[in-house]
């Protein structure tokens, strides 16, 4: 099995899930920037997270063999301070150049606020102006569907956004269809405990299709599971799914939509 990993928060992570991964077949990790488990208290704070996301990182994963890229933003947690993101939103710009750099992400919503828009906007702007790929996180629990189509809408509502280049992360059930229903891609996140678990999300697969769909298991500090991508490629083998279409969702997928970004390059084993 091969696999990409599109949504991992490896500054988190020890030395040996890098080893289980790259053992499981991971081609590459990819780390969004988001909440540190606690609030930064500047944008100097940010601004050492995006040099570790940037230059730090990818040299630790290079140790284990295994690619890094990153994106960057302020993410919706932290966006309730207008003013601290505004400083944030403008320190990205000279990061955006650097090698392992694919777009801005994960941004989105997380108690859909008012000032949580604002910072949404202000990054889907960003993300137009640059001509970034976007990675979207959506609200947990009852503030997702709302959240998803609050989301929705500021996308489509920016003209100079192609839809196939945002991938709205955290889908579940009811909110699958609607985000793919808009030609954006679709994130399916594997929690060991809650939400979405293997076997709903090949549940999904099985009702939606697999074109525009990637599966993640974005491993943080908190309780996550960095091989949840290859054990639901275990957990598609069981139910009779093909090498060929295991392979289609878990690598080829996620290589189609990163690969819009030139300096996505990744040996193919
Ligand atoms: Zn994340």
């Amino acid at each position: 099995m091969r696999y990409i990993e599109p949504h991992a928060h490896m500054v988190s992570r020890v030395t040996d899930d890098y080893t289980k991964m790259t053992l499981a077949g991971c081609a590459a990790v990819c780390e969004p920037a988001f909440w540190a488990g606690f609030d930064r208290s500047s944008a100097d704070g940010f601004h050492d997270y995006f040099c570790q996301l940037t230059e730090h990182e990818p040299k630790r994963a290079a140790k284990f063999g295994l690619p890094h890229f990153s994106w960057l933003c302020i993410n919706p947690k932290e966006s309730e301070d207008v003013k601290l993101a505004e400083d944030v939103i403008a320190l990205i710009p000279k990061f955006l150049d650097r090698p392992n750099v694919l777009g801005i992400g994960e941004i989105g919503l997380n108690k859909n606020s008012r000032n949580e828009m604002r910072v949404l906007e202000m990054h889907v702007d960003l993300a137009a102006r640059h001509n970034q790929l976007i990675l979207v996180h959506t609200p947990h629990l009852e503030d997702k569907l709302k959240g998803t189509r609050l989301i929705l809408d500021v996308i489509r509502n920016h003209k100079n956004i192609q839809p196939n280049r945002v991938i709205i992360d955290h889908v579940e059930e009811h909110t699958v269809k609607i985000v793919l229903d808009a030609g954006m891609w679709a994130g399916m996140t594997l929690y060991p405990e809650s939400k979405c678990s293997p076997p709903r999300a090949v549940d999904m697969l099985e009702v939606y299709g697999d074109e525009r769909i990637w599966m993640n298991c974005a491993c943080d500090w908190g309780v996550s599971d960095p091989l949840a991508v290859p054990k639901t490629g275990l957990e598609m083998k069981k139910r009779g799914h093909t090498a060929e279409a295991i392979d289609q969702v878990i690598f080829q997928n996620p290589l189609k939509f990163l690969g819009q970004c030139p300096k996505f390059k990744i040996a193919e084993r």
